[in-house]
């Protein structure tokens, strides 16, 4: 097992992308000042390979880079004391990043050389008498820590009656992480990124010092840190909205073989009325599928479609001569009172919609079953050996006026004839529901389209898979699609203050302010 670990150690430190900072040698990964001692006795700050080699790569499978140590914290705490040990020591070396289950595909929560923050670990350790996950009394909101899973968040509230209401597509990941993003799926054009949905924060500052702050409390660090890619301190809690939990959805797919068909209905399912209401969907999103390979992708979507169902869709596809599918998803929750009418409020809505005739496909679902439905093709993936393999994805916000010109460049171009693996999610969102005094950034339009190609190197072909990526936004800068990267990862400063654009001022305002020493979240490359 050891000579594993040595060759594994070799092997990262060999391949490693990101130069280690300022390590000052062996003698600085054992000897840790003051409180730090003690961490390291206790055996919660450790160098061993069996701690710092997990720590050293993510979901991407693209990067990989040694910490000099992790720590793995019994409480929030112990994050402050090491905070304030890094803050206080002129002499301190590492870099110091949150990793909350390493979901990044592209190193953002790694810290080469420095010191890794495992958020699992305050969740281990907590106790019954002082639960991670508290829903409040009255159900309206639920204080999480920021190392919990957004099932379990989900599970602990349902368990009350009640849910949150923004979500992601796939809940395994950490409410630090993805409100350390802005955290999008199909419920964001209603109500908002999860970030939206944000009541009360408690975070760690580059200092150590924990602050609370909300909208009128500190509002500034409450804002930099919604969306603030882990440069301004660590999220210990955070207050999240509920709503009444629904108990069940009804879950459509309808099928286009026209993106401005596709396109127009879409956004008709999201526009506000003028009383200020949205439609009547729960969710809304939608998939790009190009021909080649179209049944094949439409298997692979999940367990949605039947054998049947993707025969008659390629079948309907061939018939209209089209260069593209598009599906829109959508769900409509349903409770005991309402069971009785869902039907005929889906029946109503999709009698407005244009989607190919006999081309609607309804399943019933639970709540929990509908959300947690990445789970289960995660548990395909891994078992066929093909969810550990290297993720170079594509994540855009395209604003509205250009979706049609990116439509006909990439999907009807760039992607024709290619080997997919992995869905190309697409789907508008409503601007309003965005708070521009959050770090997150998106496009300047009242509606712009999440696209999100997940792509997965199954075939040894990542090297081409990357070269696609820049190709496609090669062609999105010389057709002036003024698109933001969502979960972006540069390594350009001029990359950076051209992705925040006008926000960039004041973010590097925020880090001088609440991490000044600049050694929060390195794997971001924003400021390191
Ligand atoms: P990590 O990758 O561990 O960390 C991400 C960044 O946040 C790092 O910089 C880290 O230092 C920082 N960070 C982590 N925890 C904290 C904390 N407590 N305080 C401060 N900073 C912290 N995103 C969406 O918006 N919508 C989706 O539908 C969606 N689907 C996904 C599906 C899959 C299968 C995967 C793998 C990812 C998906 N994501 C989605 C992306 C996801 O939001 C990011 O990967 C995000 O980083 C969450 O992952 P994580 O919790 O493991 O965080």
């Amino acid at each position: 097992m050891a000579i594993v670990h040595v060759l594994l150690v070799a092997l990262i430190a060999a391949t490693t992308s990101h130069a280690p900072r300022g390590v000052h040698g062996a003698a600085a990964k054992t000897t840790w000042p003051g409180d730090l001692a003690a961490l390291a006795k206790a055996i919660r700050l450790r160098t061993d390979p069996n701690a710092t080699v997990p720590a050293s790569t993510d979901f991407g499978n693209i990067t990989s880079a040694l910490p000099a140590a992790v720590l793995l914290p019994s409480s929030p705490a112990d994050v402050a004391t090491l905070l304030r040990a890094a803050h206080s020591d002129p002499k301190w070396p590492y870099t110091i990043s949150f990793r909350g289950r390493g979901h990044s595909t592209m190193g953002q929560a790694l810290a080469p050389g420095g010191v890794v923050v495992d958020m699992p670990s305050l969740g281990a350790s907590s106790s019954p008498a002082a639960p991670r996950i508290n829903v409040s009394a009255d159900g309206r909101y639920v204080d999480a820590g920021g190392e919990q899973m957004w099932i379990d968040v989900l599970r602990a509230a349902l368990a009350r009656g009640v849910a949150p209401r923004s979500w992601t597509d796939y809940l395994h990941l950490t409410v630090g992480g993805t409100l350390s993003n802005a955290g999008i799926s199909g419920q964001t054009f209603r109500h908002g990124p999860q970030i939206s949905n944000v009541l009360e924060l408690d975070v760690i500052t580059g200092y150590g010092e924990t602050v609370t702050c909300s909208k009128s409390l500190s509002p500034d660090l409450f804002n930099a840190v919604l969306g603030g890619l882990g440069q301004f301190g660590m999220i210990v809690r955070a207050r999240i909205a509920l709503e009444p939990a629904p108990a069940r959805a009804k879950w459509a797919r309808l099928v286009y073989t026209d993106f401005a068909t596709f396109s127009a209905d879409q956004e008709k399912l999201i526009a506000p009325r003028p009383d200020g209401s949205i439609g009547l969907f729960s969710y809304l999103e939608g998939s790009a599928f190009v021909i080649h390979g179209l049944a094949a992708a439409l298997k692979n979507s999940g367990t949605f479609f039947s054998d049947a169902d993707v025969a008659s869709i390629v079948a309907r596809a061939a018939a209209k001569n089209a260069t593209n599918v598009y599906v829109i998803e959508a769900t409509l929750n349903y409770d005991n009172a309402t069971a009785a009418s869902v039907d005929q409020a889906l029946k109503s809505v999709l009698a407005e919609l244009r989607f190919e005739e006999g081309l609607s496909f309804v399943r019933d679902a639970s709540y929990l079953e509908f959300l947690d439905r990445v789970y289960g093709e995660e548990m395909t993936l891994d078992k066929l050996g093909l969810w550990r393999v290297p993720h170079p994805w594509l994540n855009l916000l395209v604003p509205r006026s250009r979706i049609a010109d990116f439509d006909r460049g990439v999907f009807g171009g760039i992607l024709q004839g290619t080997d997919i693996a992995g869905p190309m999610v697409i789907y508008p969102l409503n601007k309003s529901k965005w708070d521009d005094s959050m770090s997150a950034v998106t496009p300047a339009e009242d509606v712009f389209y999440a696209v999100s190609m997940l792509f997965s190197s199954v075939a040894n072909d990542l090297k081409r898979l990357q070269a696609q990526n820049q190709k496609i936004l090669r062609f999105c800068d010389l057709a002036g699609i003024g698109y933001k990267e969502y979960l972006a990862h540069y390594t350009v400063r001029g990359d950076w203050v051209r992705h925040f654009g006008g926000k960039w001022d004041r973010f590097v305002q925020m880090k001088d302010k609440y991490d000044p020493k600049k050694l929060l979240s390195p794997g971001q490359d924003i400021f390191n």
